[in-house]
């Protein structure tokens, strides 16, 4: 069954928030007398959606909303106004502070409900949106565009930072042997080895076929040279079987460090350059095998 919905109720007033109350009995519902209040709920719970009463003592819904709209974790919660000020520059205020929506009392309990569900909705399919266009669809982890734009970050605050290609040995023969939807397995099996391994830290991508991408902040060559050894391990560990035929499957890696010293004006596509030199001499000496790029 679908979760239910978790709005939060702002309004200073006991006599409001038992309207309402009464009214959204459909949902779970958590109430806050006043703006600080609400501005603390919002860091504990999960909230989907926020209706804040804008006169309010100390600290009115503007204000809240402001900062509810400025905080990274509490941005995106859909935030409607319910108030009584429903003169053109109330309004507009409230809209310009991020307000997404304005209810004005006394209301209507359809009206309520049915905006309610409107904005719940939108921003379920705006999630889903963000998380198809940042998530590979086979595996679930980055696509390329997304790997960059976390990458790029990372990048740039780390000084001790290692990139890491890695490519499925020979796996067009495994498609053209096996099937697509076998080759399509494989894949998911390799990931799932790749993620069990590494930190949470860590960042992991899908640049494309059977290629992926690692960036981790690992503090010495030896812990990596643990990590990826593991990684190779285990894929050619792995139990896949296409009918009756046991399929071997293996991994090539490439290691590149960032090195902040010498190269000051590196970039990140630079430092996987680096690493996808070294994945080509692995390939080179025989796969199946780690080799540092350093
Ligand atoms: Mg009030």
């Amino acid at each position: 069954m679908k979760k239910k919905s978790t709005i939060l109720l702002v309004d200073d007033s006991k006599e409001n928030i038992n309207i309402l109350l009464s009214l959204l009995n459909k949902y779970d519902v958590i109430v806050a007398l006043s703006g600080e209040k609400a501005l603390k709920m919002v860091q504990k719970h999960k909230v989907d959606i926020i209706l804040l009463d804008i006169v309010m003592p100390h600290m009115d819904g503007y204000e809240v909303c402001k900062i509810l709209k400025s905080n990274e974790k509490s941005k995106e919660i859909p935030i409607l106004f319910i108030t009584a000020n429903t003169d053109g520059a109330s309004i507009e205020k409230a809209f310009n502070v991020g307000g997404n929506d304005y209810i004005s009392k006394p209301f209507k309990s359809v009206e309520i409900i049915a905006r309610i569900k409107m904005h719940l909705k939108l921003s379920e399919t705006l999630d889903r949106l963000e998380y198809m266009a940042m998530r590979d669809f086979l595996t679930g982890i980055y696509n390329r565009r997304k790997f960059f734009e976390v990458g790029e970050k990372v990048f740039a605050q780390s000084t001790q930072l290692y990139a890491i290609m890695i490519d499925i040995d020979r796996f067009k023969k495994v498609n053209d042997t096996y099937g697509h939807p076998f080759g399509d397995q494989v894949i998911q099996k390799v990931v799932k080895v790749l993620e069990n391994i590494v930190s949470d830290d860590t960042i992991l991508g899908r640049m494309g076929g059977e290629e992926f991408a690692i960036l981790c902040r690992v503090l010495s060559a030896d812990k990596l040279e643990t990590i990826t050894e593991k990684m190779r391990s285990s894929v050619a560990k792995l139990n896949l079987n296409y009918k009756d035929e046991k399929v071997k499957v293996t991994i090539s890696i490439g290691i590149a460090q960032k090195d902040s010293q010498k190269y000051t004006n590196d970039t990140l596509d630079m430092l996987l350059c680096k690493a996808d030199e070294a994945l080509y001499k692995a390939k080179e000496r025989g796969r199946d095998r780690v080799c540092m790029n350093m």
